[in-house]
């Protein structure tokens, strides 16, 4: 499952090849043809992402929201392409670029007012255009629920995977089981700005890497992380521990993450 970094990049490529453009729009594969209709020809005005959900806004009021889940992919080519393939659940054509949609988990038109309910179903997105940060923090501070499981929590933030969600709590050193109303405000504004740090940087290079190794020219670009999936750790040089907190493998340091 793709982090938010994945998706963000993916709405920053696409920009370019699609806004302020009119978009044939159509379903080669016929199960969004009515959706499409409604769609096509209108002029794309915004790429917005919020978590793994991307967002493509059109000048007729309606919006195309996409979840890619797990089998989801995006192709994009400029032009000429061949005719799409049978699977292509959404094509979206430019004067200059095609972008292909398959396997969506999610593929719908949302209205005005869908779009106003849908923002408001989810917590922040840690690199949208208008930070706010404020309402993650109100809802961390109202839970007693562990920050492990609150930061995996879309309807609290939006856009955090495991990686990222392993790499902050050892970054500031907190146990992820940490209840949300033991932290506090201060140590809550330097996690989101550090995660937002981080996540730029994932955007960048299309990778997450977390522990400042970035990557030189020519050098390929694969996973720099502190703790994920590693047995020792690099601060204290003792064992990474592994358990599982809501069906998710959990890493921590017991001697540097303390509650
Ligand atoms: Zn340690």
């Amino acid at each position: 499952m793709p982090e938010g970094h994945t998706i963000h990049r993916a709405a920053q490529d696409q920009r370019p090849m699609l806004i302020g453009q009119p978009i044939a729009m159509s379903s080669p594969q016929g199960r969004f043809a009515a959706g499409a209709r409604l769609l096509d020809s209108a002029i794309a005005t915004g790429i917005e992402p919020i978590g793994k959900h991307i967002l493509y806004h059109f000048d007729n009021g309606r919006s195309l929201h996409l979840h890619l889940g797990l089998a989801g992919k995006i192709y994009r080519s400029p032009k000429p392409v061949p005719p799409p393939r049978d699977v292509v659940r959404v094509r979206m054509e430019s004067a200059t670029h095609v972008v292909d949609i398959t396997g969506p988990a999610i593929c719908e038109i949302l209205g005005v007012a869908e779009l106003k309910a849908f923002r408001l179903r989810y917590g922040p997105d840690l690199l949208a255009e208008v930070p706010d940060p404020a309402r993650a923090i109100e809802k961390i501070h109202a839970s007693r629920s562990p920050i492990g499981t609150l930061l995996m929590n879309q309807k609290v933030i939006s856009g955090i995977g495991n990686i990222y969600r392993t790499e902050i709590l050892w970054l500031l050193g907190i146990h992820p089981l940490t209840r949300g109303c033991d932290l506090g405000t201060d140590i809550l504004i330097r996690m989101w700005q550090k995660l937002r740090d981080l996540m730029l940087i994932g955007v960048r290079y299309d990778s997450i890497i977390t522990n400042g190794d970035l990557p030189k020219a020519g050098q390929g670009v694969g996973e720099r992380v502190h703790i994920y999936g590693k047995e020792v750790c690099p601060k204290c040089t003792g064992p990474i521990v592994v358990s599982r907190l809501n069906n998710r493998t959990l890493y921590h340091c017991a001697a540097c993450q303390t509650r």
